[in-house]
């Protein structure tokens, strides 16, 4: 068997392609296996961990895949990895109520589940069986979500070479960009003197100012996490109550209808518009 290389001739697979892309070309045999050998009744696939050591980018192209070519089978897919379980989400390969996690097994019990439930309540519940591990999965959660958001906003951050940023430096760089564009679609509705557009923003920019307040500078716990102290004891109605808060304060970053995350629209160098996925929530930034 061999395969391409952009372009410069055939080549047994392992020659040039890395461990990801050898992954890709094995769930692409298993797929065409799949189509020749399976009758059109059976609808069933389970797909075990297939894409460990494939890179986020080509995750999400994976996800599309599987949604626009595949539309009548049923996947059943596991992972151990959380960021690709929540990619599924996020590209609506997986709706969120089919999404199952395993919390943990035990041989009386069997295993205990969370079934399509968010970051927000997978927390609560883990906080009553442990507070240490709740703690640790918010914190993770978190920075991911935020990382996100930065992604999502094109947020700044400051630079560092190891490339690695943590929860506080993601979450302050979210509020900050969000801050500064609600600021610059404000500057916009006043040019053409939308009173509405201008007060609906108004009350975005202090419900953020707000929630922030609440979820940091008055909640010593979510500084806990942030700076991740494991020295403080943090007890279980402080640790629900920083969830509460940081709930909250997500709020601010996705759209009340179709509660997708909003994103800046770039032109170039300039972002012209903020915008969530169904268009509900969508002030231009620049004429
Ligand atoms: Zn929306």
């Amino acid at each position: 068997m061999s395969v391409d290389f952009y372009g410069q001739g055939q080549f047994p697979p392992m020659a040039f392609h890395s461990e990801g892309h050898q992954d890709s070309m094995g769930i692409a045999l298993f797929f065409a296996l799949m189509e020749k050998l399976t009758t059109s009744e059976f609808g069933l696939v389970v797909l075990d961990d297939v894409v460990m050591s494939v890179d986020i980018e080509h995750r999400k192209n994976f996800c599309r895949l599987l949604k626009s070519f595949f539309p009548e089978r049923q996947f059943i897919i596991t992972t151990h990895d959380n960021v690709w379980a929540k990619n599924l989400i996020n590209e609506g390969v997986v709706e969120r109520k089919n999404s199952i996690e395993f919390l943990y097994w035990n041989v009386e019990e069997g295993p205990v589940t969370v079934v399509g439930q968010d970051v927000w309540n997978t927390s609560r519940t883990k906080a009553k069986m442990d507070l240490h591990g709740a703690s640790a999965f918010f914190r993770r959660e978190m920075e991911c979500h935020f990382e996100n958001i930065c992604d999502k906003l094109h947020a700044r951050i400051r630079y560092n070479n190891i490339h690695k940023w943590d929860y506080g430096q993601y979450m302050s760089a979210a509020y900050k960009e969000l801050q500064n564009l609600i600021k610059k679609a404000k500057q916009q509705a006043h040019v053409f003197n939308q009173t509405e557009t201008i007060n609906q923003l108004d009350l975005l920019e202090s419900t953020l100012k707000a929630r922030i307040t609440t979820a940091t500078a008055e909640n010593w716990v979510t500084n806990v996490l942030i700076h991740h102290n494991p020295d403080y004891e943090i007890s279980k109605p402080e640790f629900l109550a920083a969830v509460d808060a940081m709930e909250q304060f997500c709020q601010c970053f996705e759209c009340s209808k179709c509660h997708t995350a909003i994103s800046t629209i770039y032109a170039g160098e300039n972002p012209v518009a903020l915008m969530c996925k169904c268009g509900s929530y969508a002030y231009p930034l620049k004429q």
